[in-house]
């Protein structure tokens, strides 16, 4: 793999999260990998958005921020569930989003790291600054 394996809009987690939570609203698709050990390697498909406060229930003091998760609106159950029981969490095994009409490959902060910089100390990912290791 080359640096030039890398496209334009390719991105990081951090990132990726970002514009969701920037998305006001607007429908995008996402990909990500289950965290489930059951459901290891499986790969959820979603069409979701934010901003959706209905049925919105027992939301207590869990932030799912702080857990590397976004809450979003799953549009698919949505329409099957007629609106109930449809927040999902997106986790930080993201690997795709389609959103404001682009498609991102998305990768993971510590892999890029990785992948630049090899097992060096005191990284920042090279696509979102934050500070790795
Ligand atoms: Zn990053």
């Amino acid at each position: 793999m080359t640096n030039q394996a890398f496209k334009d809009t390719d991105i990081c987690t951090t990132q990726a999260f970002e514009k969701i939570d920037n998305s006001k609203g607007k429908i995008f698709r996402t990909k990500f990998e289950y965290k489930d050990p059951k459901k290891k390697g499986k790969v959820r498909t979603m069409l979701a958005r934010t901003n959706v406060r209905k049925n919105l229930k027992g939301k207590g003091s869990f932030d799912p921020k702080e857990y590397g998760l976004r809450r979003v609106y799953d549009m698919a159950l949505a329409r099957k569930n007629k609106d109930e029981n449809c927040y999902r969490h997106i986790n930080s095994n993201i690997e795709y989003l389609k959103i404001r009409g682009t498609e991102h490959n998305v990768f993971k902060c510590s892999t890029l790291v990785n992948y630049f910089y090899g097992e060096t100390e005191n990284i920042k990912c090279p696509m979102c600054n934050t500070k790795i290791k």
